[in-house]
């Protein structure tokens, strides 16, 4: 069993454990979201920043697909789009609910109201999510009313059912939000969240707030809560620590777009992608005598404005791989081996370097040290 450790605490992190992955529960197809930018006492459309240009990929039932880049390469906006609190811009989120298939980007007010059932986020500040106003009681009796699924004394019930659930104890009912820690009130972020028995989690930075120790027993308990309930998550962090332990595909997005995608351990030894390759190097290494023998690629340059992107690739701009075609011709995302896919002109030609840790072997991985790209 991998094992997740940090110096200090003894808190260990199961992987999420994923089924064989037949079926999709998610079908993004040709994702789009741009915003325009307005300008001028009529607001008159000056151009567009494309968030999100052209994303396709699909999400199995019961595995943690991990979506990561730098800010502002657009992943959490993707993530919002699926949940509907975006309106895409074009595209397709086809959601297969047994033999029904429905496509989330073309619903519209009530008919929404199922989908916010089965498709739920957690979002990173479990302090600014939270209603201070409200009890424990009221914070998860109202998404349960909301969505007409208990009243009475089963709704009291249910909500006991939920602390239960994520590790907190059914005494603190009356309790508000300021009376727990940030990992307490994380937990009940999750609660709220899995209380309608969604099918698909999505958790946009959900421990990034955290400190180290209670990370890891954030982590186990949406892996706990992934084995009970069936669970699928898509998991939304700039953190490749947490994601190479965790996810079973990663995959990484730059300007709004999809560069790499492969199931996180051949990622993380061989990526295909420059852009990967300077990501995962940036990965801490925890065993001291090891550090030494991997350098940290510093990219030149910024990140491209998405309302006005470099020609080419995107990335020619940073890369140090970059030839003439790179400048002219934009990659598409190509299978280049099983699972695996990549958009570089030159994946098939680059040996790039992957991750390196202590102990592969036993994945472990230092927690002390937070990963930024
Ligand atoms: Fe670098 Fe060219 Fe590949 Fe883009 S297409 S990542 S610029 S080598």
């Amino acid at each position: 069993m991998t094992q997740f450790s940090h110096n200090d605490a003894q808190d260990t992190i199961e992987p999420l454990n994923a089924q064989s992955p037949q079926q999709p529960l998610l079908e993004v197809k040709n994702l789009k979201m741009h915003f325009a930018i307005k300008q001028g006492v009529f607001a008159k459309v000056a151009g567009y920043t494309k968030a999100v240009d052209d994303v396709s990929f699909n999400l199995y039932k019961g595995e943690t697909v991990g979506l990561v880049g730098e800010s502002g390469c657009g992943k959490t906006t993707i993530g919002r789009c699926i949940a509907r609190a975006y309106q895409p811009s074009s595209g397709q989120v086809l959601f297969h609910n047994d033999a029904e298939v429905t496509d989330l980007s073309k619903l519209h007010g009530k008919a929404l109201k199922p989908i916010r059932q089965d498709v739920r986020m957690i979002f990173q500040d479990p302090f600014s999510s939270l209603n201070p106003r409200m009890t424990v009681f009221d914070i998860l009796a109202e998404v349960l009313k909301v969505n007409k699924l208990f009243t009475g004394k089963a709704l009291e019930e249910r909500v006991k059912e939920l602390l239960n659930l994520v590790g907190l104890r059914p005494e603190y009912l009356r309790r508000y939000p300021h009376a727990f820690s940030g990992g307490e009130r994380q937990r009940l972020v999750i609660a709220r969240a899995i209380a309608t028995n969604p099918k698909l989690v999505i958790a946009d930075e959900a421990t990034a707030a955290l400190d180290v120790s209670i990370r890891a027993q954030i982590l186990n308990l949406l892996a706990e809560l992934q084995q009970e309930l069936g669970l699928t998550y898509l998991f939304v962090s700039h953190d490749l620590s947490v994601v190479r332990h965790i996810c079973d595909r990663v995959q990484v997005m730059y300007v709004g777009k999809l560069v790499e995608s492969a199931p996180t351990e051949q990622l993380f030894a061989r990526p295909r992608h420059p852009y990967t390759e300077a990501l995962l190097s940036a990965v801490p290494i925890s065993n001291p005598r090891q550090r030494g023998a991997r350098k940290h690629l510093r990219l030149k340059g910024e990140i491209p404005d998405p309302a006005n992107p470099p020609s080419g690739c995107y990335f020619h701009l940073r890369c140090p791989y970059a030839t003439d075609i790179c400048q002219q011709q934009a990659p598409e995302l190509k299978i280049i081996a099983s699972d695996h896919s990549v958009a570089c002109h030159h994946a098939e030609q680059l040996t790039l370097s992957g991750a390196l840790y202590a102990d592969d072997a036993e994945h472990e991985v230092a927690l002390t040290e937070q990963v930024t790209v």
